[in-house]
C-alpha cells in the first residue's frame, strides 16, 4: 500500500479512542446487557466460538455518529515473531475497518486494547485478557497464528473471538454444518479480495511466460493466465493429456448426481515454444447422500465459464512477487520490468461481514442478537450424527447469512 493511500485510511480510522470520551456511559448492570447499545455508550459483550467452547469477552463501544468499535485484549506470549505478528494483527485491523459495515451503513471498527487502555477501563468493564500464541508453521486457528498469517486469515481468526463460525465445507464428519459460499468464513482471501480492489502481480520475466504474453496470440494468453476450474477431489476422477491446440472449457450435465468437465491447462516446458497444452477430463459424481457434492454439483454446472474468467492466481512459471490492496486497480498486462499484474475483479458485496454476521458481533451473545445466524452456526461444529437436524433453511445465505441474494 502506498503511503498516501494508507494515510487516507488513518485518516478514515481516527476514531476516539476508548474510555477517554467524557460523554461515554459505561453499561454495566446485567439488564443492560441485552438492550441495543445507544450511541455514547459502551459496555463489555461476549463471543463464544463453537468447538473450543471458548468464551471470549470485548468492549463494544458506539460513538456519537452510530459507529461501532470493539476492543479486543490480546496477548502475544514471548516468541520470535509475536512482536511482529501483534503489529501485523494491529495494522491489518485498521486497513479493514472501512470494510467492515452493517446492514444500515454503521461501521465497525476493531482494535486490540494495550495495557494502558485497559488500565483506563472501569475494572468491571475489562475483557479477559486472551493468549494468541505465535507458531512457526501450520494452519492458523482462534488461538495460534503462524508467522506467515495475512490480513484476510487474520481477519477470519478475529471474528472467531466474536462468535463467528466456520462455513466452509471440511469433510464429511461436519455434513451437519451449513456451507455458505462467498463469505469471510468461508475463503477469507478469495473474498477479501472481491470486496477490496486487490492486484496481484506476478515475475513474468521467465521463460514460458515471456514466450506467451509476447506470442501475440490473444487466445493463448488467455487461457494461459486463466484461472484453473477447481474440482471436487471426492466425487470426480480426472485424467489428463497433452494436446496441440486448445479448446474451451466444458461443464456437461451426467445424470442426476454427476457432471464431466474438461478443460486446457497451458503448462511451463522445457523446449520451444516453452509451453504445452494439457487438457484435463474430470468424471464426477455425488454419493446420494453427500448434500455438499450435490450442492456443488449444482453451482459447478451454474458457475460455468465464468469461474474460468476470475483470475486470483499467477499463471504456472510465473512466481507470485504480491497480493495487494490498492486504493484503484489497473487492467491486467505485462510492464516493462517483466512484471505480469492483474485485478481481482470486484464481487457484489461492499462489507466484509454479511448483514447477520454484523448483528451477531454488534449483538453479542444475547438470544436476540442474529436469531438465523445463531440457528444455523450452531450446527457448524457438530459432530458425525446420524440424525442430522440442520433446518433446511439454513443452506440458504440469505436465512443464513441475511444476504440479499
Ligand atoms: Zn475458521
Amino acid at each position: 500500500m502506498t503511503s498516501e493511500a494508507f494515510a487516507m485510511l488513518c485518516e478514515q480510522n481516527s476514531f476516539p479512542e476508548i474510555g477517554n470520551g467524557q460523554l461515554i456511559q459505561y453499561l454495566t448492570e446485567p439488564r443492560d446487557s441485552c438492550t441495543p447499545l445507544q450511541p455514547g455508550q459502551t459496555r463489555k459483550q461476549s463471543g463464544q466460538p463453537r468447538g473450543g467452547g471458548v468464551e471470549t469477552e470485548y468492549v463494544m463501544e458506539r460513538d456519537s455518529r452510530g459507529d461501532y468499535h470493539a476492543s479486543l485484549a490480546l496477548e502475544f506470549p514471548n516468541s520470535a515473531h509475536a512482536a511482529e505478528v501483534e503489529q501485523r494483527v494491529r495494522t491489518c485491523l485498521q486497513t479493514l475497518a472501512p470494510y467492515l459495515s452493517g446492514p444500515d451503513g454503521h461501521k465497525l471498527e476493531i482494535k486490540l486494547l494495550n495495557q494502558e487502555q485497559l488500565n483506563r477501563l472501569p475494572p468491571n468493564l475489562r475483557p479477559e485478557i486472551r493468549p494468541i500464541d505465535v507458531v512457526r508453521y501450520g494452519r492458523a486457528n482462534y488461538q495460534a497464528y503462524p508467522n506467515d498469517i495475512t490480513c484476510p486469515e487474520i481477519l477470519h481468526e478475529v471474528m472467531h473471538l466474536f462468535g463467528l463460525n466456520d462455513e466452509y465445507y471440511e469433510n464429511e464428519h461436519l455434513y451437519c454444518r451449513p456451507v455458505m459460499e462467498d463469505s469471510l468464513m468461508v475463503s477469507e482471501t478469495a473474498f477479501t479480495e472481491s470486496v477490496i480492489p486487490t492486484q496481484i502481480r506476478c515475475d513474468c520475466t521467465g521463460i514460458t511466460c515471456r514466450s506467451i504474453m509476447n506470442s501475440g496470440n490473444q487466445r493463448l494468453i488467455d487461457a494461459y493466465t486463466a484461472q484453473d476450474i477447481p474440482t471436487l477431489k471426492q466425487a470426480c476422477e480426472w485424467s489428463e493429456r497433452v494436446v496441440t491446440s486448445l479448446s474451451a472449457p466444458t461443464f456437461v450435465a451426467n445424470g442426476p448426481r454427476g457432471w464431466n468437465v474438461q478443460r486446457d491447462r497451458v503448462m511451463p516446458s522445457a523446449s520451444a515454444p516453452y509451453y504445452e497444452i494439457r487438457r484435463g477430463t474430470s468424471a464426477c459424481r455425488c454419493k446420494a447422500t453427500d448434500r455438499y457434492c450435490l450442492e456443488y454439483r449444482r453451482g459447478d454446472l451454474q458457475r460455468s465459464r465464468a469461474v474460468h474468467q476470475v483470475k486470483a492466481f499467477c499463471p504456472f512459471g510465473a512466481p507470485l512477487l504480491e497480493r495487494k490492496f490498492v486504493s484503484a486497480t489497473t487492467p491486467a498486462g505485462v510492464d516493462a520490468q517483466g512484471i505480469y499484474s492483474f485485478p481481482i475483479p470486484q464481487g457484489r458485496n461492499r462489507s466484509l461481514l454479511h448483514p447477520n454476521q454484523f448483528r451477531l458481533v454488534i449483538g453479542g451473545n444475547c438470544p436476540n442478537a442474529s436469531p438465523n445466524y445463531r440457528t444455523c452456526s450452531n450446527f457448524a461444529n457438530t459432530l458425525p450424527n446420524p440424525s442430522c437436524e440442520t433446518p433446511m433453511a439454513c443452506y440458504d445465505p440469505r436465512y443464513y447469512l441475511g444476504t440479499s441474494h
